[in-house]
This record gives C-alpha cells, sequence and structure tokens, in this order.
C-alpha cells in the first residue's frame, strides 16, 4: 500500500519517518483541537529543474499571527517553521508538485487553559492540477452558518474551526454538489469549505470583504493583486448577496490547495453561461504562470527549495 504522505516528515524540527511521526493519544490538541495549520504547495518546474514553495513567507507569518491568537507559547521561530517545510521536502527528494500541510499544536498532557508546550509537524502529499480546476464544478449554499468571529477566529487557519467546514461540505456531498459555500449569520455569502469566493459581475472582479468570517486567504490575496496589476481588472472587496451570484457572469474559488476552480452553478442555477468563463481562464493563467514561476514577476513569492534556479 503506498502511503498517503510522502515517506519523510518533520517533527518538532527533525526529520522523521512517516511511522515514527507520533504524539501521545492524550495530548492537548486531542483533547481540545488546539492547533493552527497551513496548507500550502510546493510547484515543480520541470525546465528550471526546482521546486518553489509559494509565498512560504505568508503562510509562515500567517501560522505565526494564529498561534499569536492562540495564546500557544512561546512561539517557533519563523526560521524553524521554514526549515521544518524544506528540510522535509529534501529529505524526500520530491521532484513533483505537492501539497504541504504544516500544523502548529498544543503537546503534552495538561488541562483546557494550557498554552504549551508547542509542537509542530509538517508533510508533503504528491498533488497534480485536478480535475475541478480544468472542468470546474457544481456548488450548493449550506445550511450551516459560517462560524462568526466572535464564536471562532474566522480569520485564523484553527483546526477547530473545521468542524464547521467539514459539517457543510459533508451535507454537501450527500446532496451531490462538488462543494458548499456558506453565508455568515447575516445571510451574506462567506466562503466555501477550504477556498474563498469570487464573481464576475459587468467585467468587475467582486470578493467578499475580510470582514465576513472568512479566512485571509493568501490566494485571493494573489488573486486580487494579479487581476489588478497584471489583468487590469478592477476588484472589489465587499459584502455579496446570495442572489447576486446568481446574476453573475462567472465565478470561481481558490485557495492554496484548490487553486483556481470555476464555479459552473450554485444551486443547480447555471452561473453565465455554465462553462469556466474567459476572466476565470485569465486568472488562472496568471495564477500558475507566477505559481509555478514560468515568468519572473513576483520572485519574492517563490521560495526555491534545491537551489538550481532563481526564483
Ligand atoms: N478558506 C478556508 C476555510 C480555507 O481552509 C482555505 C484554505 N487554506 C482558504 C479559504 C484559502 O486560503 P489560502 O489561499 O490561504 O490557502
Amino acid at each position: 500500500m503506498p502511503l498517503p504522505t510522502a515517506r519523510f516528515m518533520s517533527l518538532n524540527g527533525r526529520v522523521v519517518p512517516y511511522e515514527d511521526c507520533r504524539i501521545h493519544a492524550f495530548s492537548s490538541v486531542v483533547k481540545y483541537g488546539a492547533a493552527v495549520f497551513e496548507g500550502l504547495r510546493g510547484y515543480w518546474n520541470p525546465a528550471r529543474g526546482d521546486m518553489y514553495v509559494f509565498r512560504l513567507k505568508e503562510h509562515l507569518d500567517r501560522l505565526r499571527y494564529g498561534m499569536r491568537v492562540m495564546r500557544f507559547d512561546p512561539l517557533p521561530s519563523e526560521e524553524m517553521l521554514a526549515d521544518s517545510v524544506l528540510s522535509m521536502i529534501r529529505a524526500n527528494d520530491l521532484r513533483e508538485t505537492v501539497h504541504l500541510r504544516l500544523i502548529a499544536f498544543l503537546d503534552g498532557d495538561e488541562e483546557l487553559a494550557t498554552t504549551g508546550p508547542v509542537g509542530v509537524v509538517c508533510g508533503a502529499i504528491p498533488r497534480t492540477r485536478s480535475k475541478a480546476v480544468t472542468d470546474g464544478i457544481h456548488v450548493g449554499v449550506s445550511s450551516y452558518t459560517r462560524i462568526a468571529d466572535n464564536v471562532l477566529p474566522a480569520r485564523v487557519k484553527a483546526t477547530a474551526n473545521y468542524v464547521n467546514n467539514r459539517a457543510a461540505e459533508l451535507e454537501a456531498k450527500r446532496n451531490g454538489f462538488d462543494g458548499v459555500l456558506m453565508l455568515t449569520g447575516l445571510g451574506k455569502v462567506s466562503e466555501g469549505s477550504g477556498a474563498c469566493f469570487f464573481m464576475v459581475r459587468d467585467g468587475v472582479l467582486h470578493t467578499p470583504s475580510v470582514t465576513s468570517d472568512i479566512l485571509e486567504s493568501i490566494t485571493r490575496d494573489t488573486v486580487i493583486r494579479l487581476a489588478r496589476d497584471k489583468l487590469g481588472l478592477p476588484v472589489t472587496e465587499r459584502t455579496i448577496d446570495r442572489h447576486e451570484v446568481y446574476a453573475a457572469e462567472e465565478a470561481f474559488w481558490c485557495g492554496s490547495g484548490y487553486e483556481v476552480q470555476p464555479i459552473l452553478s450554485l444551486d443547480r442555477l447555471a452561473i453565465g453561461t455554465g462553462t469556466p468563463g474567459p476572466v476565470t481562464r485569465a486568472v488562472q493563467k496568471a495564477y500558475f504562470d507566477v505559481a509555478e514561476g514560468h515568468v519572473d514577476d513576483h520572485p519574492a513569492w517563490r521560495t526555491p527549495v534545491y537551489g538550481n534556479a532563481a526564483p
């Protein structure tokens, strides 16, 4: 049986074989869901013979911000976290596009108000481009409300938040949808279970504001910047109504793992022509060009793993 994750992982700064990457079953993360995590991608560029971790610094900054919000103490350094990612990839000698999971969790066997010790684990999952990116997906609105910022830290990638996302995702799958769009407590569009939402109306790109109980997504930021700077598209960050989405010309959602996926319908109502639209395709191209390193723009967004080529 092939392993679900690459052979070597990183645990508390040490590279260990997959089967030795263990913590105690009574650790605080198991008891209280006390963890924050990142999903990142390493893009293999065959022409340059190197892998680029996309926006590593921004992911590490968000993870450390999440740990501060969760009152983890002491925080692992940015250098230690970066090394957990890079040394693990090098130990596996990975030369294909991978999804990377980096988790900071409360170890030890403590009571509820514990703040440490903090453990760090990282692993890689080889993952090629999904059919959802090329063909698009059908999405339904969830009957579950997206967690509110005064309930759980919605803009932080806290593991416990995903009880909400998982319930919504399971419901959507039961109902035959590929994915789920969640609304805020006020009934406004929030986000998917693992991606941030965009729609095109009258040639303008609209996305829910960061006060719509969304995760402050790094891909959302990438898309906004590429749309404005590369594609010359106006972008607004604002409150979005559910029924506006039915009127949109195009829609897509994005995330480090999801990349950029065209949304073909919402609640079985076609969006625009019901096929991936030209703006979505242009955003996808701009995204992959920069993430995979086919263009020289934004070198700071690409961290080379093997050092064979300039970012
Ligand atoms: N929203 C949620 C709930 C997510 O889990 C993700 C994936 N991390 C995103 C949005 C997209 O965030 P990012 O672009 O930083 O991966």
